[in-house]
């Protein structure tokens, strides 16, 4: 993970999960500075994540971040400009995510509303409340090109997006909402990467697999160090070839 070292990070939904996997795998990676992003991080959810950060000072930082929340976002990123100093955030990872188990006969307006808030809503302001950061280490790296070690937005994206795979795929659950949103969260991808072209700040959707997470359930055939492992090797290895990508953890190309 050479390209990871010595570089600051953001993982939204940090507590648990994928998101927890990857501070630890971050940490693995000698990342510099890992913001590590929750919604409750005084909460039991995020025992585990207060644990690791109490034996990592000064390299895991806890920082409030809900995602459905703008006030929440803007607030998160004001701590962390303050923390992160003149060499800016190189990787923001748009993590966190909900899932209501629920068809098209069966979604309410509110499911519909909550899961584009989180899913779709959360991961655009997040990009731009950490923008300013992510500029001033593409700008502080000095060096010409697109890496996560120079900046880089990273959207947890899923094949339940693909407008191919989706009406073939074994549905495990019910999709509806999560599909449409992440979808959509598939297209803030491909405006992210034209619109931050000449920053030189790479963005890409990436599917983790069907890990045995909270979300994934217990049939899922990975767990979620083999999904990381996976999503690390291919951030690490990220370079403007794949600026506006859809990839899987292995690498291999996602069809839209
Ligand atoms: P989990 O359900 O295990 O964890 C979800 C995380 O998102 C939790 O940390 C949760 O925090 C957080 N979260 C939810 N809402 C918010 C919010 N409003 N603000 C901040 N954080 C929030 O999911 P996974 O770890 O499995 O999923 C991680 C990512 O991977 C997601 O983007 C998911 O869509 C994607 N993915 C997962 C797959 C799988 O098989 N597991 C397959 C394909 C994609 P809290 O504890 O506070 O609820």
């Amino acid at each position: 993970m050479a390209a990871l070292k010595a570089c600051s990070a953001l993982v939204t939904g940090a507590n648990r999960g994928l998101g927890l996997e990857m501070v630890k795998q971050l940490l693995e990676a000698h990342c510099s500075n890992i913001f590590a992003a929750c919604r409750d991080p005084d909460g039991p959810n995020s025992e585990a994540l207060r644990e690791l950060a109490k034996k990592h000072p000064g390299v895991i930082y806890l920082v409030k971040l809900d995602v459905a929340d703008p006030c929440s976002i803007k607030e998160s990123a004001k701590k962390v400009g303050f923390l992160l100093g003149k060499n800016g955030l190189n990787l923001l990872v748009n993590n966190a995510a909900v899932l209501p188990q629920k068809t098209m006969l069966t979604t309410t307006v509110e499911d519909m509303q909550n899961t584009f808030n989180t899913n779709v809503i959360g991961p655009l302001f997040v990009i731009r409340e950490y923008l300013p950061y992510l500029r001033t280490a593409a700008k502080a790296k000095g060096k010409p090109g697109m890496s996560c070690d120079k900046a880089a937005v990273i959207n947890i994206s899923t094949d339940a997006a693909s407008m191919s795979i989706m009406p073939v795929l074994k549905e495990p659950f019910p999709l509806f909402p999560y599909s449409i949103s992440k979808a959509g969260l598939n297209m803030l991808t491909i405006y992210t990467a034209r619109d931050l072209k000449a920053d030189e700040i790479l963005c890409i959707s990436i599917h983790p697999g069907w890990v045995r997470t909270d979300m994934g359930g217990d049939k899922a055939p990975i767990d979620a160090r083999e999904s990381v492992q996976g999503v690390m090797r291919v951030i690490d290895s990220l370079t403007e070839k794949q600026h506006g990508a859809f990839l899987d953890y292995s690498g291999k190309t996602m069809p839209w």
